[in-house]
């Protein structure tokens, strides 16, 4: 009876609210819900970033580290680019956010996964990752919670200001950060790094040097203590400049942070 009754309601679900694979437009409906927004066939399809780039200089840099001149001490260490800017992953990210569609933080987050351990070199981000999360081989052990803690690295995705917060209704980013920490078995902290000033998007500003004011001071280290000789893996949807994950940097490091890289869905 509960079966009949699940599949009811699946099936009303399918009809109320069918979700369209962002790629082909099909509904999938012999697949989960969750792996519908982007269905298999058109997952293998994305562009995957093939080399990373300095976050800074966006010149070639092995695994997105930051050269060693375009940095100082407290810039983010590296960024890492899951895959391209191109149509699907805009659509995607655009109705993530603007329709509300939390549901595609699983594709996305998916997509973060393979790019990162389908790559073809491993640079010091996924040495990093690798030891944090103990995956260790082809069978893979996710969750190690002791290796975990004596290697100390944490996720935190970019933080909302509270009023944009309170008009979405989550955290775009937290929810990707969610999705890869569930396959890669490192926490996920909201309670760190806090946005304190409601700055406009990024993408709205005109140049660098507006890009660099709308930022500045923009975010603070509620809890020191907790990030101190820690990893740290910033979590963001799309970058623009690498600016906002900067300026998060800055604040985490200077609350004594050990490292700090971005990992984003894709660049504009
Ligand atoms: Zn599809
Ligand atoms: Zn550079």
């Amino acid at each position: 009876m509960q079966k009949f009754l699940n599949s009811i309601y699946k099936n009303i679900l399918d009809i109320i609210f069918p979700i369209h694979c962002f790629g082909c437009g099909k509904n999938r409906e012999d697949l989960l819900a969750r792996d519908r927004w982007i269905c298999p066939d058109c997952l293998l399809k994305i562009n995957l970033r093939k080399e990373q780039v300095c976050p800074f200089c966006e010149k070639e840099s092995e695994g997105g580290k930051t050269h060693f001149k375009c940095r100082d001490e407290t810039s983010l260490d590296g960024l890492w680019v899951a895959a391209h800017y191109d149509k699907l992953v805009e659509k995607a990210v655009h109705d993530f956010k603007f329709k509300f569609f939390r549901g595609i933080s699983h594709p996305l987050s998916g997509m973060m996964e393979k790019s990162l351990f389908e790559a073809e070199e491993f640079g010091d981000f996924q040495d990093m990752l690798l030891i944090s999360s103990a995956k260790e081989d082809e069978e893979g052990i996710y969750m190690d919670e002791e290796r975990n803690k004596k290697v100390e690295t944490v996720m935190i995705p970019v933080p909302l200001h509270k009023r944009r917060y309170n008009w979405r209704g989550f955290n775009q980013s937290a929810l990707i950060a969610q999705g890869v920490s569930d396959r890669l078995g490192i926490a996920v902290r909201e309670d760190i790094l806090m946005r304190v000033k409601n700055t406009k998007p990024q993408s709205k500003t005109s140049d660098g040097e507006e890009r660099r004011k709308n930022i500045d001071n923009a975010f603070d280290c509620a809890r020191p203590e907790e990030i101190k000789n820690k990893n740290v893996i910033l979590l963001d949807d799309i970058c623009t400049t690498s600016s906002t994950l900067n300026e998060c940097a800055k604040e985490l490091k200077k609350a004594g942070a050990k490292s700090v890289w971005g990992l984003v869905v894709a660049r504009r």
